[in-house]
């Protein structure tokens, strides 16, 4: 039995977070702390584990959740108190746990990087979430240069070992009702299906599916997808989308915008349980269409469950202070007449990092924009839109 406390997160209690290169760590906050201590059972109640769960309980903030604390600190909502809130009530009582940390029941959440193989190169993404973004470390490494703590990754990773033990322990499935993936792109990797199809067959409907993707794909190979996710309890998608038309089409390098619509209304119009989500990455690319973005998506007669849009922070020279003026007032002034966008107003009152616009957002964007021939540039994009 657990209880609430001004730093205990279920959690470490009921979740696992499974890095790209197979790594157990507490959750996407927290991935530098590598839990890992044999197999996954193992791992669950390691000495590492345990020690995290102690301290939560005992009203210690552990170090390992720097980023909550961080954030409560601030008067910003933590990943903790989210899933507090979320989660609390559906997972508490489950919990078969003891004092010193050891937990008898097996992770219900399993959320797991499948790997940083992506199918697009999008223009803000790093080389641990698409691996085809190493083709742009030239460039990339000229404005993002590495340090000692600081290196791009530079391998195609794969959890296989892990997958392969969550293959092989059907056992495990038996407390699982929540199976996450994100990427890289989850849709277009094998291992992504080997293990859907590893699941007993008793335990499906059992279970939550839930993705982060860009919903470029709903066929791989020879899997059919839609069949595949019939057999689920529920399917939760939030599909990354960062513009309409040719704003989509110049930051998600390799994908069509009217290709992802396409999948959009084909998977709602499925016999999929399924709820669609749609999460938006505010960047420098795409803070000038943020209406007709909103305008665009509200209006297709989805029942959307969520549109989140979260400020792009890294690179810094491509988070929205960079703009100068009077490009800076010409989407203020945009947004405030649109009334919907109050909070990005303020954000670029008090955010201001102008100096990085000619020395990084520009050429880095033309570099790019050379690179791959883009039919629109960054430039006349503004133009169109301000
Ligand atoms: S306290 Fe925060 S960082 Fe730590 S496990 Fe919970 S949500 Fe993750």
């Amino acid at each position: 039995m657990i209880t609430k406390g001004p730093t205990m997160c279920i959690l470490p209690w009921m979740h696992i977070y499974t890095s790209a290169g197979g790594d157990v760590v507490p959750c996407c906050e927290a991935q530098e702390s590598i839990m890992n201590a044999g197999n996954l059972r193992e791992t669950w109640n390691g000495t590492k584990y345990k020690e995290l769960r102690t301290a939560l309980m005992r009203g210690e903030q552990h170090p390992a959740c720097h980023v909550c604390w961080h954030n409560e600190a601030n008067g910003i909502e933590s990943n903790r108190e989210i899933n507090e809130r979320d989660f609390w009530d559906d997972y508490a009582d489950k919990i078969v746990a003891f004092e010193d940390g050891t937990v008898e029941t097996a992770p219900m959440w399993i959320e797991s990087k499948v790997s940083n193989f992506c199918n697009l190169k999008c223009k803000m993404c790093s080389t641990e979430s698409s691996y085809k973004r190493t083709h742009d470390l030239d460039i990339i490494r000229k404005f993002s240069p590495e340090d000692n703590e600081f290196q791009h990754e530079t391998r195609l990773l794969r959890p296989l070992e892990l997958y392969e033990y969550l293959q092989n322990d059907p056992e495990l499935w038996e407390d699982v009702d929540r199976l996450q993936f994100s990427g890289g792109e989850p849709i277009i990797n094998e291992e992504h299906y080997t293990l859907l199809n590893s699941i007993p067959k008793h335990r499906r409907h059992k279970i939550q599916l839930r993705y982060a993707s860009n919903l470029t794909h709903l066929q791989f190979k020879k899997h059919d997808l839609i069949e595949l996710w019939r057999q689920f309890r529920h399917v939760q998608v939030k599909i990354s989308v960062d513009g309409v038309h040719d704003v989509y089409n110049y930051i998600r390098t390799g994908a069509e915008f009217e290709d992802v619509v396409s999948n959009i209304r084909t998977l709602y119009a499925s016999p999929v349980n399924v709820s669609l989500g749609l999460g938006l990455t505010v960047q420098a690319f795409n803070c000038f269409q943020l209406p007709e973005f909103y305008n665009y998506f509200e209006g297709m007669g989805i029942d959307w469950f969520h549109i989140g849009a979260y400020m792009l922070q890294t690179p810094k020279y491509l988070n929205i202070g960079v703009y100068p003026e009077p490009i800076r007032s010409a989407i203020q002034n945009k947004l405030k007449a649109d009334g919907r966008f109050d909070h990005i107003v303020k954000y670029l009152d008090s955010n201001d990092r102008t100096k990085l616009w000619n020395k990084k957002t520009v050429p880095y964007a033309q570099a790019l924009e050379t690179r791959y021939k883009d039919a629109d540039t960054f430039e006349g994009l503004l133009e169109k839109y301000l």
